[in-house]
């Protein structure tokens, strides 16, 4: 467990955020640190044909060691940190055997860790917590990950007697400003699947996420003096409030769960003469994410045909969900659930209310579930990670390359 520590706490440790202001690859330069100590660490502990590219993107070989022809497949994880909050000069602190009680994350500013605000701590009661102290994000997004999959392959390095295939590691930039998989070469990677591991709790599996859309709608008006614009005044602004107000109320992110998809008002700027909306759409099931871009079309042609011809409307797909390139091979998600049963992890498998690089790696050509990486409240002060959940994930990583070479 200590050797999870040591080797978490060295990651963590390098600031790797990513920036969706920047136009590179990778967004930021500091990632290029973290990425050349893993392909050091790749080495070393003995992996083969260990290659970064010019964009940072790093993959490396677990030769099989098998006579027969078993299935290649991959690990995958993303060494940048979110945007949201700082993770420059991480200090963790390691809280073993946990009580069950408040956690002072940081006295001087009484940030507190609280299980009656994140009632999933009591879950890890008797764990070796690892927390931050409230003045960065933690980065077991993803580097909790990364950590699981580099000691998985030592683990298989150091016990040949497990028999397993070739096993593909992928490790990438940026997927936290959504642009991880942009630059992953699919067909160099040449795996038959692989998994992301980058959920949060143990026991995590997931294969459906959101499909989506981002919609913009322009509205143009016409300022005329108010004493005089009977008849002649278009205002921008109430023919967009006249839009939003077309749309369905309850179908919004805070009054959704599971598998209800939504509308999402999430820019809006607006004068007389000019108003725009920017709304996002969220729907695991394609026909009613159709029907909702469809709406907002229909709601488009009403105000045209009421107002005149002063809105338009462009509407940009963005990601699909996963489940249409998984389903036709589902074996992939029933050996990481055999997997965790063999383990005594009891799987949680719930649709994504998101995307995951895993997604997009599906619509590449590589149909990629993630599995939990055992971190909770990523992108904030508040981000912690069990030890044993990592562990877990090791094993996990582990029994599917071992089930794999078996099936
Ligand atoms: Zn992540």
């Amino acid at each position: 467990m200590q050797h999870i520590i040591d080797r978490f706490i060295s990651y963590i440790t390098v600031d790797t955020q990513s920036d969706p202001k920047s136009d590179t690859t990778p967004s930021t330069k500091k990632q290029w640190t973290l990425a050349h100590k893993l392909v050091e660490e790749l080495k070393q502990i003995g992996m083969q044909d260990v290659v970064i590219d010019d964009k940072a993107y790093i993959m490396a070989t677990l030769p099989s060691n098998l006579q027969k022809e078993v299935p290649t497949i991959g690990f995958i994880s993303h060494f940048d940190t979110s945007p949201d909050f700082t993770s420059n000069d991480v200090k963790p602190q390691i809280i073993k055997n946990y009580d069950g009680g408040d956690i002072v994350l940081n006295k001087a500013e009484n940030i507190i860790l609280s299980p009656s605000y994140f009632d999933d701590l009591l879950q890890y009661k008797g764990n070796t917590l690892i927390t931050t102290d409230g003045t960065t994000l933690l980065g077991a997004d993803d580097k909790a990950g990364i950590t699981e999959i580099i000691t998985a392959m030592e683990y298989l390095i150091q016990h040949p007697e497990i028999k397993h295939g070739k096993i593909r590691v992928g490790f990438t930039p940026d997927e936290e400003i959504g642009r991880g998989a942009h630059h992953f070469d699919v067909a160099a990677f040449g795996a038959d699947w692989a998994y992301t591991m980058d959920g949060s709790q143990i026991g995590e599996l997931e294969y459906e996420n959101f499909n989506a859309a981002g919609a913009k709608i322009t509205i143009k008006g016409k300022s005329v003096h108010p004493g005089y614009a009977k008849g002649k005044m278009v205002n921008a602004i109430l023919i967009a409030n006249d839009f939003i107000s077309q749309l369905p109320g309850h179908e919004v992110p805070q009054k959704t769960t599971g598998r209800e998809g939504f509308f999402h008002v999430h820019h809006m700027k607006g004068e007389i003469e000019l108003a725009e909306i920017e709304i996002i759409i969220r729907d695991h099931d394609l026909k009613k994410f159709e029907q909702r871009k469809e709406l907002l079309q229909y709601i488009t042609e009403n105000l045209k045909a009421e107002y005149g011809d002063f809105v338009s409307l462009d509407i940009k797909d963005q990601y699909f969900n996963m489940r249409e390139k998984i389903e036709p091979v589902m074996h992939i998600v029933e050996i990481a659930k055999e997997a965790m049963e063999s383990l005594g992890i009891t799987p949680i498998i719930k649709p994504i209310r998101g995307g995951t690089d895993g997604s997009q790696l599906s619509y590449m050509g590589l149909p990629c579930p993630n599995i939990f990486a055992g971190g909770h409240n990523f992108h904030g002060k508040y981000e912690y990670v069990p030890v044993e959940s990592m562990q877990k994930a090791v094993d996990v990583i582990v029994k599917i390359c071992e089930l794999t070479a078996k099936r």
